[in-house]
């Protein structure tokens, strides 16, 4: 179980999600975690523990975008830490994704993005989401709508238990 905020607009997304989250953090609070797009660039911060003191850290001012999801977490797969804390990247870090529940066919699929040339860098299930997505994304030769295209392909091949997510992309 966990919390997840996403907010689109003209303000600096980093306070209005550190609010949603502080609303959320009933949901889970062993860590907690932001990213924005600037720039064409995702940029996180994410941090072991509660809320408050992701809104504490150093970094987050850094955070200027007003496009953003945000992550409070309660693991289920991987231990409380900063690597473990969501938002993920795919390896190329062209997407982010915030998650709640268990992919339960995760070792399966990350066998299969190792063996295509994707590496992890944490021990969540949620990992394999941004990574199936860039696969898909990559091999994808539609003109339009291929974020979609590719979100629904990887989403087919997740067995999910009480599952939502937030995703975003950050090539055209
Ligand atoms: N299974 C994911 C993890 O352990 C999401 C847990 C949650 O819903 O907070 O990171």
């Amino acid at each position: 179980m966990c919390g997840i905020v996403g907010y689109i607009g003209n303000s600096k997304a980093s306070p209005i999600l550190i609010n949603g989250l502080t609303k959320l953090e009933y949901r889970g609070y062993d860590s907690a975690g932001i990213s924005t797009i600037e720039d064409g660039k995702i940029g996180i911060v994410k941090n072991k523990g509660r809320v408050k003191e992701l809104e504490c850290s150093k970094d987050i001012d850094s955070l200027n975008g007003t496009i953003g999801i945000a992550h409070t977490r309660w693991a289920t797969h991987g231990k409380p830490s900063s690597i473990n804390a969501h938002p993920h990247l795919d390896c190329h870090e062209n997407f982010s994704v915030v998650h709640n529940g268990i992919i339960e066919n995760h070792s399966e699929l990350k066998d299969f993005l190792k063996n295509a040339g994707y590496s992890f860098v944490s021990d969540t299930d949620t990992e394999v989401i941004p990574n199936l997505i860039d696969y898909y994304y990559s091999k994808e030769t539609a003109t339009h709508n291929k974020f979609a295209i590719a979100v629904n392909k990887a989403t087919k091949d997740l067995n999910r238990k009480f599952c939502n997510c937030c995703y975003f992309k950050i090539r055209t």
